[in-house]
């Protein structure tokens, strides 16, 4: 599509910003709005209902209703696989809508709008509705005397928390696995990005999930979100955004009922490039390539970089030639591959960071600043600082932009302890062509993934997920399917 028509599109949208609860598009109870405003522009999109307490009891209300009367988990594995397909299909049938709303709300270009975030996430609810009735449970292997059989059971009402980076896309890894397994489901996404969430809602509907089952309620964190953490007939709560939030959110978790908690937390990761990586080039574009896609907004975005000695300059003479190509550009142009930040705040964090690293003595050789002031819209140059040390704030704190830290080292060991030294523990990648090292350094790095010889491959059948303060638990792959199901032993005398 052209990049006027996508204007045009764009200047059409119409978006509804009112929750869903129980099958029904409605207003917060206290009647209060907040204004959605989009990065590309500062156009205003939509008023969002702020949802709060009122709101949070009746969309458990009326998620527990819908799991007590068995109208989705008493269905037919089969039957809710038809479904989660059907909902998957609706999601590519409007898959420029669903894909311009991404990109209105949140800035990433609407390339990778159209190309990863819709593609991922109906291929999410695709992939977890195929699974819905192919998993079978257990028989324990007990004396003749006695069948035991272990089962899986959804564990009721299932609140899920979301970030505003990849808000489609992190609605489909909780909602999918928590649908398929037959819970029913309140989802919170970020006040940053509410739209596409609650457009799937009404998608999801369409394609045969019955009221109640899932629920969206838009709304800030201490308002809605505390509310679900606290509420006492949630079960389990599936959370991905910061580590300062992950933690409040295990306290209140807690506080309250001691629901599930799960957590999907920030990241500081290292991408470890040896002297002997295979390939040089390959290294280069696959570094710079992924900090500065979707605008470095990835908690998984390799933002620290420890580049062997011998091979610096030669490496960011490379990258010096490829930055150009990030720079941010109209994220309605297909042609553009980096977009506006989120808003105001995340937009004045990132800069703060980059004063940060001048003022402690990191040599800035790229960007720095904000760019396409003219736009109305919030936008930052793709920026890369040399000579970073690890203990400067730029190397130990989660940036969340496009803001690469090279550090470099001669010998290995004490890159790993240095990639190792975070609270973090999200991903991490080592390049070399030398086998036994790299599975001796996969081994010693202390990441829920870790790369060899390439950054971001990926897909829906392996977990995602944090050691350490990056979190617990375990999004895609079966292994979700632990987070909302309880498991149950049922013993019978022969
Ligand atoms: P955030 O923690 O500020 O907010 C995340 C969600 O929590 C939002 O919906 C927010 O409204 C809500 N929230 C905030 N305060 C709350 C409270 N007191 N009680 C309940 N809910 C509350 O994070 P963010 O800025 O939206 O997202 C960026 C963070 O998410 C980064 O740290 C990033 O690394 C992380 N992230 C992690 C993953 C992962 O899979 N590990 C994926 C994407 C993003």
């Amino acid at each position: 599509m052209t990049t006027k028509t996508w204007h045009e599109r764009a200047a059409a949208l119409n978006a509804d910003g009112r929750a869903f609860i129980d099958g029904w598009r409605v207003d917060a109870r206290s009647g209060l709005c907040f204004d959605s405003l989009s990065p590309v522009d500062g156009r205003m999109l939509a008023e969002v209902a702020r949802c709060d307490v009122l709101d949070v009891d009746l969309a458990v209300t009326a998620a527990r209703r819908a799991f007590e009367d068995r109208r989705w988990a008493g269905m037919a594995p089969a039957a809710r696989k038809r479904v989660l397909i059907r909902f998957a299909d609706l999601m590519l049938a409007h898959r420029d809508e669903l894909a311009l709303l991404e990109t209105m709300d949140m800035g990433k270009p609407i390339r990778y709008s159209l190309s990863v975030d819709v593609q991922l996430a109906q291929n999410c609810i695709r992939w977890y509705g195929e699974a819905t009735d192919k998993i079978y449970d257990q028989v324990a292997p007990t004396p003749e005397d006695s069948l035991a059989l272990i089962t899986r059971e959804p564990v009721g009402v299932v609140a899920a928390i979301i970030p505003w980076n990849y808000p489609m896309l992190m609605a489909a890894w909780k909602i999918a696995p928590a649908l398929a397994a037959g819970n029913s489901v309140v989802l919170k996404p970020s006040e940053k990005a509410p739209l596409s969430s609650l457009r799937l809602a009404e998608l999801a509907l369409e394609a045969g999930v019955p009221p109640g089952v899932f629920n969206v309620l838009p709304g800030y964190g201490d308002e809605a979100g505390k509310a679900l953490a606290l509420h006492m007939d949630v079960d389990c709560i599936g959370f991905t955004g910061s580590t300062r939030v992950g933690k409040q959110i295990v306290q209140m978790a807690g506080q309250s009922n001691l629901k599930r908690a799960w957590t999907e937390l920030g990241g500081k990761s290292a991408n470890i490039v040896c002297a002997d990586c295979p390939d040089l080039d390959a290294a280069v574009e696959s570094a710079i390539g992924s900090i500065y896609f979707n605008q470095g907004e990835s908690c998984n975005a390799p933002s620290r970089l420890f580049v062997e000695e011998s091979i610096r300059e030669a490496f960011l003479d490379k990258a010096m030639k490829l930055i150009p190509r990030h720079a941010p550009g109209d994220p309605l142009d297909e042609e553009t591959v980096m977009g506006a930040i989120v808003d105001q705040a995340q937009m004045k964090t990132v800069l703060g960071y980059i004063e940060d690293g001048k003022a402690a003595g990191a040599r800035l050789l790229a960007g720095g600043g904000s760019a396409r002031q003219d736009s109305g819209g919030l936008y930052i140059e793709p920026t890369l600082f040399d000579g970073v040390d690890g203990s400067m704030r730029i190397a130990r704190e989660e940036i969340f932009g496009p803001v690469l830290s090279v550090l470099s080292f001669t010998d290995l060991d004490d890159a790993v302890n240095q990639a190792n030294s975070t609270p973090y523990g999200l991903a991490a990648a080592v390049w070399t062509r030398d086998i036994s090292k790299a599975i001796r350094t996969s081994r010693a790095l202390r990441a829920g993934t870790v790369h060899v010889n390439q950054y971001d491959n990926d897909d829906i059948t392996v977990p995602f997920g944090g050691y350490k303060q990056s979190g617990n638990g375990r999004d895609k792959s079966l292994h979700a399917f632990d987070k909302y199901t309880e498991l149950k032993t049922t013993w019978i005398q022969v």
